[in-house]
């Protein structure tokens, strides 16, 4: 059984990381929308193991605990800051598990995951020591769990990055890190999108780069920056959502497919979001792009579903167990190309 570190696989080839846990749960109807807390590694770990297999089935390469939201403060907002631990070293022992049984001969690499606070406030340096705090732990018990990497990712501050980073770094783990800006294009605290990238490699990440937020097509023109003004290796999640220019991220989408109810709340986001998704060959698309700048660690976030992870993997040249599953449709009953399919039903296709 081998196990490769990650700058080996990444200097090799494409290194594949499924995201979007918390959007795949709440479909699966386990966890709150709106509220996001993951609850599930303790509620239905065997969802989590679940859905944990699937991807890895699909390609993944990256087994990430689902620790995103699983942070003090969220845990204080619903008032179980008790169960803060507990959640973060059961999702930190599912992700092991399925990492270190892998389909085939490559063992999986095991990722604690830190993200975004809400809390980091530019100005008030308590926030920040607060955070600090917030990392610190989360850190810790991915290290005591057997974490082989750490991910921080979906950050909008810079500031919040670097700290992000700086503890992950204290570990001596490899580090991804990823950040999310939002739909003016800039950090929170006013950085541009490509100096916190170059500031994150000067502080160490040994992977940089976007996840979240933004769909394909929002992304890609930043990726294309990034990458060319950093020499590590470069990270490009996008979500499965087609956002535009004048709507970069999922948050002001606006249902321009014939909705006829709309939600109650002001925005698709976050549950009416599906007429917008991706096809999965714009994420095939968006990802063969992305390799072929020399983008070798990709995935998918919010949106993402093992379908598409698997379009991710073999967009770049890789078969993975799913790839067993791939459209086949050279036999469809109608569609397909198949000499046994009867000439009148294929005739039919058009007025179908
Ligand atoms: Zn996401």
């Amino acid at each position: 059984m081998s196990k490769e570190n990650l700058k080996d696989r990444l200097d090799k080839g494409p290194v594949i990381c499924a995201e979007g846990f918390l959007f795949e749960i709440e479909r699966r109807g386990y966890m709150a929308s709106g509220e996001f807390v993951p609850m599930v590694s303790l509620d239905h770990p065997e969802v989590l193991e679940n859905l944990h297999k699937e991807f890895q089935h699909a390609g993944s390469d990256i087994v990430q605990a689902f620790t995103y939201n699983g942070h003090r403060e969220k845990m204080r907002v619903i008032g179980k800051e008790e169960l803060l631990e507990p959640l973060n070293r059961a999702a930190l022992k599912i992700a092991k598990k399925i990492a270190t049984n892998p389909i085939g001969e490559k063992e999986n690499l095991m990722a604690g995951n830190i993200s975004n606070s809400n809390i980091w406030n530019q100005d008030d340096k308590n926030s920040q020591l607060e955070v600090e705090k917030m990392f610190r732990e989360m850190v810790g018990w991915a290290v005591d769990e057997g974490a082989d990497i750490l991910i921080g990712e979906t950050f909008y501050y810079a500031k919040e990055a670097y700290m992000a980073l700086k503890i992950m770094k204290e570990s001596r783990l490899p580090s991804v890190i990823t950040i999310a800006p939002y739909g003016q294009n800039i950090m929170r605290d006013g950085v541009s999108i490509l100096d916190t990238c170059k500031e994150l490699e000067q502080q160490g990440g040994d992977v940089v780069g976007m996840n979240c937020h933004r769909g394909p097509n929002t992304m890609l023109p930043y990726l294309r920056e990034i990458r060319k003004a950093l020499k590590c290796h470069v990270a490009g999640l996008p979500i499965n959502y087609r956002t535009t220019e004048g709507h970069p991220t999922f948050f002001n989408l606006p249902d321009n497919n014939g909705c006829s109810c709309h939600t109650p709340h002001e925005t698709t986001f976050p549950t009416a979001l599906d007429p917008m998704q991706c096809s999965r060959y714009e994420i095939r698309q968006f990802s063969k792009e992305a390799y072929d700048l020399g983008i070798n660690y990709l995935g998918v976030c919010c949106g993402a579903n093992p379908m598409l992870i698997r379009e991710v993997a073999e967009a770049v040249g890789l078969t993975v167990p799913a790839s067993k599953y791939r459209e086949k449709m050279d036999n469809h009953y109608m569609f397909g190309k198949n000499k046994r399919i009867p000439k009148h039903i294929k005739d039919y296709r058009n007025k179908a």
